[in-house]
């Protein structure tokens, strides 16, 4: 049976520490978030996030815009968080209202408040090796296999998903870290195939179910990223969890996996947001 990767509870203990680095700075950090409109998951995240930031010591403000702001609105919002010294890190929680474009908005923030590492500058960092903030899900990821022992180098990495938000930045994570990367999306030609080479299996499609046992290598890692929502509301990942589980060496749970993982290196990146300004 595939050893269960617990996220949950290693994101306490990463937070036991994430507050414990906080309580030592002069002045807690300051998390800024930007939520447009009444996306009832965006309020859920945000509620979450503000929870998570109030146990381990970081404050936050949190700008509620109606779903008819414009983008100029946004975007004059945006300049005055750049500009605010009390503020450390700027989240836009995405997606926004119909109407608004959501690149330039992004492309506004000061790259050194980006704490969910989405400017382009920070992408364009972590490409070439040098980050100065790591991805929430992919360095979650990491944290989770690093935590269980589960080498990358050398082994062959096999991601499904290439988005700009999980896939493309872990593959390069893993690139860094001296995996061997397969990168699939919805063209990728006999994905079983493929899988079936991984050692370290990860799921980022959105497909519930689409991970199959005869998919899995015996004693893979397998990292289950999706959050799906079944027709009755249960929280579901690409994986089929009880008929991989025989089959995988260590696998994640949804939820209780990559999630708890996610909120917790969002919280690292404030930190270090509020450490990295204040030396300047
Ligand atoms: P996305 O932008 O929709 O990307 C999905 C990717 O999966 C695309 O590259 C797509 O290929 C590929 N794909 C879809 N169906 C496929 C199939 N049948 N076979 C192979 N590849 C397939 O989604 P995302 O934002 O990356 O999120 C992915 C999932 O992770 C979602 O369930 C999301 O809720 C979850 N998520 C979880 C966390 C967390 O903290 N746990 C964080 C972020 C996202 P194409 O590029 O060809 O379309």
């Amino acid at each position: 049976m595939a050893v269960k990767l617990d996220g949950a509870a290693l994101a306490v203990k990463l937070k036991a520490q994430i507050r414990e680095e906080a309580a030592a700075l002069t002045r807690p950090p300051m998390l800024a978030v930007v939520l447009a409109g009444e996306d009832p998951p965006s309020q859920i995240y945000v509620r979450g996030k503000e929870r998570d930031c109030a146990e381990c010591g970081i404050r936050t403000q949190t700008h509620r815009l109606p779903a008819a702001v414009s983008q100029e609105e946004l975007l004059s919002l945006i300049d005055r968080l750049n500009r605010d010294e009390d503020v450390d890190g700027i989240l836009v929680q995405l997606p926004l209202p119909e109407g608004l474009d959501f690149r330039p908005v992004l492309r506004a923030l000061a790259p050194e408040k980006d704490v969910d590492c989405f400017h382009p500058l920070n992408a364009g960092l972590l490409a070439l090796g040098e980050p100065r903030f790591l991805p929430c899900t992919p360095a979650g990821v990491l944290e989770l296999l690093d935590a269980y022992d589960i080498p990358i180098r050398g082994r062959h990495c096999v991601i499904i998903g290439r988005s700009h938000l999980v896939g493309r930045p872990l593959a390069q994570l893993f690139t860094a870290r001296d995996g061997t990367v397969t990168l699939c999306h919805s063209r990728t030609q006999d994905l079983p195939a493929l899988t079936r080479q991984a050692d370290i299996l990860v799921s980022a499609a959105g497909r519930a179910g689409l991970v199959t046992a005869d998919m899995v290598k015996p004693g893979a890692a397998v990292v289950d990223v999706a959050m799906n929502r079944a027709p009755g509301g249960k929280l579901t990942g690409d994986v089929d969890f009880p008929a991989v589980e025989p089959v995988a060496g260590s696998l994640t749970p949804v939820p209780g996996g990559v999630g708890p993982m996610t909120r917790a290196c969002l919280l690292q990146n404030v930190l270090r947001a509020a450490r990295l300004r204040r030396r300047r």
